[in-house]
């Protein structure tokens, strides 16, 4: 047997189709959604993760503006930036790219990203909103784990989902989207005993540890969905995921590739939480 693939490129440029739509709709009303990227520092992976963001939102016809700082910005600087963002009316969405520069108090500077501007769903409010089922911007990857599960017709209703991978920002908010939808969910974290033991009971696999290779096709019950989030340079230079991907295809129902699986569908995300924030605020505006 071997999987299907879930193709992540497809499906994020119908995600970007369908944005491109709603943009028209919003222009109809003389609105243009904007996402300003906040970029600090040279970090040559967030260059390219913003240069992709700015790139994806002039392709669907959103207003981009990346502030780029210097590595040496202080966090007072900053937050003011972020503050006259918040002020901004033509900024729907904000996002400031992670990791920051290790002089800066990280959850401080989110929490200065105005609520209802926080794309990223990373604000402590939006995190507590998503805990309590009232989400107001779903984190951009496990967002669109859950439009590639819908796509693909996975049942998750009394489904096993388990998830390796505790973070904030994809393993923590997948296991409250996936309890949502009323999976049984299980979280896994490097304190894990038998990691395999657990993986192997899931319906659902979902991988997000930046481990290469952690879970191997001994470790997937036959026909699961498993969702590789991981994206880990090798030394060679090749780019692949947490998942041991030939051996797991060999066992799983359907898996997605690394490249073009969650990553393409992470940046369609971040399009359609900046439209959602852009059609609320006109929504917002016309009440008044
Ligand atoms: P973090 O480093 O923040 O978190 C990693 C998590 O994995 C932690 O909860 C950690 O456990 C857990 N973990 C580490 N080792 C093991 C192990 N041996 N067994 C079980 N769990 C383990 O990573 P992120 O969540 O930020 O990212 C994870 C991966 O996803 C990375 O490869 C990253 O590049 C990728 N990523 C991809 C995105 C995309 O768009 N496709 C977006 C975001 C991330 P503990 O809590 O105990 O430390």
């Amino acid at each position: 047997m071997s999987a299907r693939i879930i193709d992540g490129k497809a499906l994020s440029d119908s995600v970007r189709a369908e944005v491109a739509e709603r943009v028209k709709a919003l222009a109809a009303q003389g609105i243009q959604p904007g996402l300003a990227v906040v970029l600090v520092g040279e970090d040559p992976a967030s260059q390219v993760y913003v240069r992709n963001k700015a790139a994806a939102c002039e392709k669907a016809g959103l207003h981009s503006r990346v502030i780029r700082m210097g590595e040496d910005t202080t966090e007072a600087e900053l937050l003011d930036v972020v503050r006259q963002l918040n002020e901004d009316s033509a900024i729907h969405g904000i996002l400031v790219q992670l990791p920051l520069p290790g002089h800066m108090n990280t959850a401080k500077v989110i929490e200065t990203i105005a609520a209802h501007k926080d794309v990223d769903g990373f604000h402590i409010s939006n995190a507590g909103l998503l805990m309590t089922g009232k989400p107001l911007f779903r984190p951009c990857t496990p967002y669109g784990v859950m439009r590639m599960l819908e796509s693909e017709g996975v049942p998750l209703r009394g489904a096993e989902a388990v998830i390796v991978g505790a973070s904030n920002i994809v393993g923590k908010p997948m296991a409250m989207l996936l309890l949502a939808a009323g999976a049984t969910v299980t979280l896994c974290n490097s304190k894990t005993r038998d990691l395999g033991a657990q993986t192997r009971r899931a319906d659902v696999l979902v991988v997000a540890t930046g481990r290469p290779g952690i879970v191997t096709g001994d470790m997937i019950k036959p026909g699961a969905v498993v969702i590789d989030v991981g994206i880990n340079r090798l030394p060679d230079g090749r780019l692949v995921g947490d998942v041991d991907f030939e051996s797991a295809r060999q066992v799983a129902g359907a898996i997605t590739p690394v490249p073009g699986g969650v990553g393409p569908m992470t940046i369609a995300m971040l399009l359609v939480n900046t439209i959602e924030a852009a059609e609320r605020s006109a929504a917002g505006a016309a009440l008044q």
